[in-house]
């Protein structure tokens, strides 16, 4: 699976593509509500041909959401108490919200792949959202997280064209 994308000129090229993007939104808003089947199809075209491990810009810098589910899910898997294992990686930050202690994700491998793949938790397995419903409702987000993700980046630059 080849990609195509320089990715560390990716929040460059996403900087650059930024004005056009929000204008495509301006002139579709409404347009764009019905538009998930044919955003989701971008996501797993363009999914489909990006290789993660070659990236994994979003393990070493976006920092995930946590939940006590997922540290749940973690600790079982690494035969850990809970507590044991939110003291070891985890935070609560500035907002209220539960994130890794530091970034890169210490479950992050230097070969790109994640120690804890069956288990991560559910903001991981869900990014880079491309594929969630109403996905109109992150746009916005989404051209924020077009400078790290090259399947985000994609996907919008398919949506204008
Ligand atoms: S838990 Fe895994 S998928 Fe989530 S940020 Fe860490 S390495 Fe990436
Ligand atoms: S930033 Fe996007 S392409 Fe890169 S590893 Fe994360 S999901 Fe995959």
């Amino acid at each position: 699976m080849n990609q195509p994308m320089d990715y560390k000129a990716l929040p460059t090229l996403a900087t650059k593509a930024t004005p056009e993007w929000k204008r495509y939104y301006s002139k579709n808003k409404k347009k764009l509500e019905g538009m998930d089947a044919e955003i989701h199809l971008l996501h797993h075209k363009i999914s489909a041909k990006t290789n993660c491990l070659e990236c994994g810009n979003c393990c070493r810098t976006l920092g995930p959401m946590i939940t006590d589910k997922d540290i749940e899910r973690i600790a079982k898997s690494l035969r850990k108490k809970s507590s044991e294992v939110m003291d070891l990686y985890f935070k609560v930050d500035e907002d209220g919200d539960m994130v890794f202690k530091s970034m890169p994700c210490p479950f992050l491998g230097a070969d790109n792949y994640c120690a804890i793949y069956e288990n991560r938790p559910k903001a991981c397995r869900e990014y880079p959202h491309t594929d969630r419903k109403k996905f109109y409702q992150i746009y916005n987000l989404s051209i924020k997280n077009a400078e790290t993700c090259p399947i985000v980046y994609e996907v919008l630059e398919e949506l204008i064209r």
